[in-house]
């Protein structure tokens, strides 16, 4: 089953939106298969966004991701990952639609609340990179109500 890397920034932490977007993807159907409260190094986030590493925002965006704790998780269910950035809504607040986190909750890009993987490929990529001791194995007993087979 697909799995996807959800955080919660450091502004969605000191605003108390944990619960509120765990809801929201409990309330879909995915399945919480990580979840852990911490604070990064430096070399850590740079590490997270490397591709990122030229854009002349990085460094405001590692010193943002390194400002206080983060919320990461590892969600688990069909197309979880287009679907959890459908979820989170677009990089820009301003352009996300409202019904989405950041659209109800942010306005500046630099203080959008919450991260996404953007591909199977860098959801692997990063739940090899938060976790690496693995996703926690257990399955829900409404598994049948939520899909069909
Ligand atoms: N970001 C920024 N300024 C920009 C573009 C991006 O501060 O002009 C930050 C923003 O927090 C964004 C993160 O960098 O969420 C990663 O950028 P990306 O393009 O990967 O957007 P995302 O995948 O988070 O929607
Ligand atoms: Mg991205």
């Amino acid at each position: 089953m697909e799995q996807t890397f959800i955080m919660i920034k450091p502004d969605g932490v000191q605003r108390g939106l944990v619960g509120e977007v765990i809801s929201r993807f409990e309330k879909k159907g995915f399945l919480l298969k990580g979840l852990k409260l911490l604070t990064v190094e430096r070399a850590f986030a740079e590490k997270h966004y490397a591709d990122l590493s030229a854009k002349p925002f990085f460094s405001g965006l590692v010193d943002y991701i390194v400002s206080g704790p983060v919320v990461a998780m590892i969600w688990e269910g069909k197309g979880v990952v287009l679907t959890g950035r459908k979820i989170i809504g677009a990089t820009n607040p301003l352009a996300s639609e409202p019904g989405t986190i950041r659209g109800d909750f942010a306005i500046d890009i630099g203080r959008n609340v919450i991260h996404g993987s953007d591909s199977v490929d860098s959801a692997t990529k990063e739940i090899a990179l938060w976790f690496s001791e693995g996703s926690v194995n257990w399955q829900s007993s409404v598994h049948p109500w939520v899909y069909e087979s």
